[in-house]
């Protein structure tokens, strides 16, 4: 154990973690990144195969990122963002603004992720109370979806390990099954499968429409929610029913925002505008916290008034817009210009595609699901009944602990396995990241039944 690991369970209380885990697995101290490289105090090497919890996309210490937060910091570290304002925040206001779906005209700041789906909720609300419906009070969320941990956010949030412990603080929303993919019929299309899940969340709308300020849902993959995929033909449909109903869409693309899926945000693949989009995340190529929200100008404008008639959103972050974070996030912007990043990510998801192969048929795994540079596995007691195996034995955890001794960061949900590399990463480790998850399956599935 490493004197940093010993100062560090003497005072830290890490995130998500049941802190008695570390007894016999200690937190790993960090002593510097490199590309997909993390490198400890004692030389041991672990390829980022989560990218940090799905931040980083260029890898760890990118020398241009360094370089444009090294000039920003002799210029300007942070500055109230009310009454004043910055380059660096007006520059990529400007540009994601250019990159979104095209409708989408403002830019509001916030710091993370759960505090950008604070802002839409409350934008969402606070809107129809502005234009005279002031009934309009609940939001439709997904099962398995996962929006972040402050109470709004949990509130909208379906995952049961982090939700229902809280729920008697939590607001109540109307809550339409996942279409996810993986329980598709043997021969049903994820199209065909998403649009029969279509059909609950239609009738849901056109029932509660006048009570529902607005739909939050995690376009094409919910992450959180255990990698759940599907067909961006609901999202059209969505789009279309929230139109007819006069509801509000909320796309939180936290984590699926920046390239993960294929395009550049998941919204584009259903050729859709929602009318909040929640960013963080990869936002600043995993560098710095920051989270905006991109609205329209319809939603702008029923808060525009004279100040006396009180329509302003007052909601504010003290670190709302930092200067240093929004040059992190242009330098993360520039990369994907100078890089060509989509087109190399086209590549190698085909690279991870091929290279899962070797995970397929295997009796205790699910199929193997992928959506750009996001693939996941289950283990299952039973891949033909799909059998999960009893959460309390833990095997994704175990598999995790095998996958670290041979130099790879999983962090399996639950006991979904799941790849999502920084953009950065070679075929090579591709295949290597592949190749220990396989022998860390097969270490954990060997005593199964
Ligand atoms: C991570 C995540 C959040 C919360 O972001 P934080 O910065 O962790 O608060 C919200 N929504 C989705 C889809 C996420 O993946």
């Amino acid at each position: 154990m490493t004197d940093w690991t010993r100062r560090d369970l003497a005072v830290l209380w890490h995130p998500c973690t049941q802190m008695q885990d570390h007894e016999t697995l200690p937190p790993i101290p960090i002593r510097r990144g490199q590309g997909v490289w993390l490198e400890d105090y004692n030389g041991h090497r672990y390829l980022d195969a989560i990218s940090s919890w799905w931040v980083n996309l260029f890898g760890h210490s990118h020398p241009a990122i360094n370089a444009a937060l090294k000039t920003q910091l002799d210029t300007l570290e942070h500055v109230i963002l009310a009454g004043f304002s910055h380059e660096p925040a007006i520059r990529l206001a400007e540009r994601l603004l250019a990159l979104a779906p095209a409708g989408l005209s403002r830019c509001f700041y916030a710091d993370n992720g759960s505090a950008a789906v604070e802002v839409a909720l409350k934008m969402s609300f606070h809107y129809w109370q502005n234009v005279g419906k002031p009934d309009k009070t609940r939001f439709i969320t997904l099962t398995h979806g996962y929006h972040g941990e402050t109470l709004g956010a949990l509130s909208v949030s379906d995952v049961a390990l982090y939700r229902s412990t809280y729920a008697p603080l939590l607001l109540t929303p109307i809550t339409v099954d996942s279409p996810d993919c993986a329980r598709c019929e043997p021969g049903e299309s994820w199209a065909e499968h998403s649009r029969e899940a279509f059909k609950q969340m239609a009738a849901t709308l056109a029932q509660h429409a006048d009570t529902v300020c607005a739909v939050i849902v995690e376009p094409l993959v919910q992450c959180a929610g255990g990698m759940r995929m599907y067909d961006p033909v609901y999202l059209s449909l969505l789009r279309e029913a929230c139109d007819a109903h006069g509801v509000h869409l909320i796309a939180d693309e936290i984590a699926v925002g920046f390239g993960r899926t294929g395009t550049l945000f998941a919204s584009e693949q259903a050729g859709i505008r929602p009318d909040f989009m929640c960013l963080s995340k990869g936002l600043t190529g995993g560098y710095l916290p920051l989270a905006c929200v991109l609205t329209t100008e319809t939603v702008y404008q029923a808060f525009y008034a004279d100040y006396t008639r009180l329509r302003a959103f007052l909601h504010s972050h003290s670190y709302t817009g930092n200067a240093l974070a929004c040059r992190a996030g242009l330098a993360t912007l520039d990369l994907f210009e100078e890089t060509g990043a989509l087109a190399r990510n086209q590549t190698l998801a085909d690279h991870l595609r091929a290279a899962c192969r070797r995970l397929e048929a295997h009796p205790h795994l699910s199929e193997v699901r992928q959506t750009g540079l996001i693939a996941a596995v289950e283990l299952l007691q039973n891949r033909s009944n799909r059998t999960p195996y009893p959460w309390q034995e833990r095997r994704g955890y175990q598999a995790y602990r095998k996958a670290l001794e041979q130099g790879v960061l999983l962090r399996p949900l639950g006991n979904v396995l799941y790849f999502m590399p920084p953009y950065v990463i070679r075929p090579e480790e591709i295949d290597l990241m592949v190749e220990v998850a396989a022998q860390a399956i097969a270490q954990v599935t060997a005593c199964a039944d």
